[in-house]
């Protein structure tokens, strides 16, 4: 069943709130301590592409904004490249709270968070899933049922696998995460050629 724009927002809303209170989370603490925000997640409620990264770096957990550091710049320039702004797709991560110096964030904090990321799905009803990096790759393709197709990020980046979700048929598109564009430049034509993938669902 799909919702009226007034009760995505409310839905939205409530997860914000939810995660605001959300003690029980090892990272909680953590966030109180540097007077952080949680990173809910931010652009079009009714996108028809959601962008779903690892978790918020110090940038984004000082902001309360994804992707709004280095590796966002990177970002917006592979969706300047296809004509895409972030008011147009919706860019959130698994885990919403900063994890300490960076680190990925463990298995833990993958189930303690995943299903807010679940909730924001059903919520926003996406065509496609782009997964940047290897943790949400590895998440999605597991919540799709699709195990046995996930193979090392190298291989799988800028292929389509499609799966069932609760509300009809998705696109799955495993991308790299941008910050591998920061560590080597060349790696950037290939998230650039990569990105093009997107262009038919526009
Ligand atoms: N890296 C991520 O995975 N997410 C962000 O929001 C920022 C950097």
């Amino acid at each position: 069943m799909s919702l009226t724009l007034e009760e995505k927002f409310e839905k939205m809303k409530e997860i914000r709130n939810e995660l605001l209170q959300f003690k029980e989370s090892p990272l909680y603490e953590y966030r109180l301590k540097h007077k952080f925000f949680p990173v809910v997640g931010e652009g079009s409620h009714t996108a028809h592409i959601i962008f779903i990264g690892e978790a918020p770096g110090k940038n984004e957990a000082e902001t309360g904004r994804p992707f709004c550091g280095k590796s966002g710049k990177v970002l917006d320039h592979m969706l300047d490249s296809i004509q895409l702004n972030r008011s147009d797709v919706y860019i959130t991560n698994i885990v919403k709270d900063r994890p300490p110096e960076n680190r990925d964030p463990n298995e833990e904090e993958i189930k303690m968070y995943s299903p807010f990321l679940d909730k924001q799905i059903d919520i926003i009803q996406p065509r496609v899933l782009a997964t940047l990096g290897r943790f949400s790759m590895n998440y999605i393709m597991n919540k799709f049922g699709l195990s046995d197709k996930i193979e090392s990020i190298s291989k799988v980046h800028g292929k389509e696998f499609t799966a069932n979700a609760s509300y009809g048929p998705i696109s799955i598109i495993p991308l790299y995460h941008p910050a591998v564009a920061l560590y080597d430049g060349s790696n950037k034509e290939t998230i650039l050629a990569d990105f093009q993938v997107l262009k038919k669902y526009l």
